[in-house]
């Protein structure tokens, strides 16, 4: 190749040509966050250096200490930003800055798209804050941008550029013009971006955006001029504790983990002993976007003698996943494989530190904190609690963490140690219900027999709750029991208000009509049986005391790992009107007994939150009842 041939124009991938112009005709006003993303880019381009150079020092060449040069060339309105890191060659380019390589830039594509049909614009542009995305930000200051690249080890640099408007050139470029290792990346800034030609602004959103990243950065504020350091590149955990502020926390974490929030939880300690690592580690203050993804890998970095050996090291339990921060340890080997290194017992020490430092830690907050601790557990209570079937050893902590919404709790959140101390004489179990709405579980007619008794039943609507709860666990010596499940074990608790004593003649017309209704309903449930669960409402389905918790085998039949549709039991309220007076019917009346036990059925299906059994056959019977009962 040489540096004579005709430029290659390639066209960008759809959704970067998408982003672009998103970008470009954004009213976002913080554009100072595309300076944040092209440092941290050069950072981890110096990082990955770092760490290919163990195995091959020759890549270092003369020039072993990582840096990061801005330069400001007011004449020609040209801001650089040049790394001495593992540079890209002629592949690279073209598959890192054609196409969208960034996860959280493809969840912020799908969230603008969301927002435009919910038709909240401007939303979009508050987005782009949010999430970072990354080198594309470049275009909403510049108009047009040059990459010149070398990668580390070989000689042909490369230049890549565009204006943004849909496709972008790649051509090889002159030894001379290019840096000897690493990235350059020149903005042709706009007109209304000049203000970033003036140092006192880079060097405020630097200290303010990228002050801690673990490599040193430098201002030229003119062609020629002299570099100034604006960042020391000394990595923030290696410093005693007690001389960093806790804004220096912050602005550490925001910069070294893109987020743009406080910390809930800010965990910085050494350890010594067996094995020497120093832990910096935060608990997000905002739940991210992608916290259910199935993909997302871990976000604890970690580093072996502050080299970045890797982003996404599983160092932590999947459900302690919000995690963000870094490990750096002083006795994993460096010149072994990443997999090597995960594999090591060293490692699997740090991970069992890790966790156990985490959840103590979160424990503290939430003695000392509540209203910390209460934004923590909304946030990441449905992810802590996958621990509760994941974590064996450590379910006993994790149960004592847990907060719940109860019938009991109103707006608050309530322990289970708050739950065993209100359990009612005779209580043997502690009741929950699950289901995927919070206000239907809330008025569900299962809840009125245990309310009707003032016992406390814990509400619970995150998708995992359906899997631990019926794990068989127990809290103090009570097991979890489902409300919807088996017979309710309700009549040795007394109701906080004495009903009707039970008429005989009344109590032996609803035995025959259960009796009816299981002859009618058939195959549709495998029981019908009078209950002890309801006070209002005239009917309820559960699950027979052998099947499974039907909203747990809702879930696994709509995931396709169950056929689903076991046959509940229908329970009857004897004392309704309804049930009474279809009772009192003649056992004659056949055709109206069965379309009423019937609609009963599908009524106790709705409730449930399912359609009627046979949408066509409901309306009908629907039908033949609204007329009997207007004729
Ligand atoms: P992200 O950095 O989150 O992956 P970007 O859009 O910012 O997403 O960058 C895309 C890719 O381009 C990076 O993953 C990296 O491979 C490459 N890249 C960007 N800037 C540099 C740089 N200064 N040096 C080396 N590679 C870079």
């Amino acid at each position: 190749m040489t540096t004579t041939a005709a430029p290659e124009s390639r066209a960008f991938e759809a959704d970067v040509a998408k982003l672009l112009r998103l970008l470009v005709h954004s009213v976002y006003s913080d554009r100072d966050v595309f300076l944040r993303e092209l440092i941290s880019n050069a950072a981890d381009a110096c990082e990955k250096l770092r760490y290919e150079a163990i195995a091959t020092p020759a890549l270092l060449g003369d020039d072993p200490k990582p840096k990061i040069t801005i330069a400001i060339d007011a004449d020609q309105r040209r801001l650089t930003v040049e790394d001495n890191g593992f540079g890209m060659d002629h592949d690279d380019l073209v598959a890192s800055l054609g196409t969208i390589a960034n996860s959280g830039t493809r969840a912020f594509m799908e969230r603008v798209a969301a927002a435009k049909a919910d038709a909240a614009e401007g939303d979009s542009a508050q987005l782009i804050g949010q999430f970072g995305v990354g080198f594309y930000s470049a275009f909403m200051v510049a108009d047009r941008v040059d990459v010149i690249s070398r990668r580390a080890g070989t000689d042909q640099a490369w230049i890549w550029s565009s204006d943004g408007q849909g496709s972008y050139t790649v051509a090889p470029i002159a030894a001379a013009e290019a840096p000897s290792r690493g990235t350059r990346i020149v903005l042709h800034l706009l007109e209304d971006a000049k203000t970033y030609l003036e140092r006192y602004q880079l060097e405020r959103i630097i200290k303010a955006r990228s002050g801690h990243i673990p490599v040193a950065i430098a201002l030229i504020d003119k062609p020629g001029g002299e570099a100034a350091e604006v960042g020391s590149g000394a990595a923030l955990w290696t410093r005693p504790k007690a001389e960093i502020t806790a804004e220096q926390y912050t602005d550490f974490y925001r910069s070294f983990a893109g987020q743009f929030d406080e910390p809930l939880l800010t965990i910085h300690t050494r350890a010594e002993g067996r094995h020497e690592y120093t832990m910096l580690l935060f608990v997000p203050g905002t739940k991210p976007f992608d916290l259910f993804d199935p993909d997302r890998k871990g976000r604890i970095k970690l580093y072996v003698k502050r080299v970045l050996i890797t982003d996404d090291a599983e160092l932590a339990p999947r459900y302690l996943r919000f995690v963000r921060g870094l490990v750096d340890s002083a006795d994993l080997p460096l010149n072994v494989s990443r997999e090597m290194i995960q594999d090591s017992p060293v490692f699997t020490a740090i991970k069992k530190g890790v966790a156990s430092r985490i959840l103590s830690e979160i424990e503290k907050l939430a003695k000392s904190d509540a209203a910390a601790y209460d934004t923590l557990w909304t946030a990441f209570g449905a992810v802590i609690k996958e621990g509760l079937y994941e974590d064996f050893e450590r379910r006993p902590q994790l149960l004592e963490l847990a907060r719940f919404k109860t019938t009991a709790s109103g707006a608050e959140w309530r322990t289970l140690k708050d739950y065993v101390a209100a359990l009612k004489p005779n209580q043997t179990a502690i009741y929950y219900l699950v289901g995927e709405d919070p206000a239907r579980i809330a008025n569900s007619p299962h809840l009125e027999g245990f309310r009707a008794r003032g016992i406390e039943v814990l509400l619970l609507s995150d998708p995992v709750d359906s899997f631990w709860a019926s794990a068989g666990l127990d809290y103090e010596g009570k097991p979890f029991k489902s409300v919807t499940h088996g017979a309710a074990e309700l009549d040795l608790i007394p109701p906080l208000e004495t009903p009707p004593a039970p008429d005989t003649a009344a109590g032996e017309a609803v035995t025959r009509l259960i009796a009816f209704a299981k002859d009618a309903l058939g195959d549709l449930v495998s029981d019908v049986r009078a209950s002890d669960r309801l006070t209002t409402s005239a009917v309820c389905l559960v699950a027979p005391e052998s099947g499974m918790d039907r909203q747990l085998e809702r879930l696994l039949a709509s995931a396709g790992r169950l056929p689903g549709g076991s046959k509940p039991v229908l329970e009857i309220n004897p004392r309704h009107a309804v049930v009474t007076a279809l009772a009192a019917r003649s056992d004659d009346d056949k055709e109206v007994r069965d379309d009423a036990v019937r609609l009963l059925f599908d009524e106790a299906r709705i409730l449930d939150g399912e359609p009627p059994a046979d949408a066509q056959a409901f309306a009908e019977r629907l039908g033949r009842m609204l007329t009997r009962g207007l004729a």
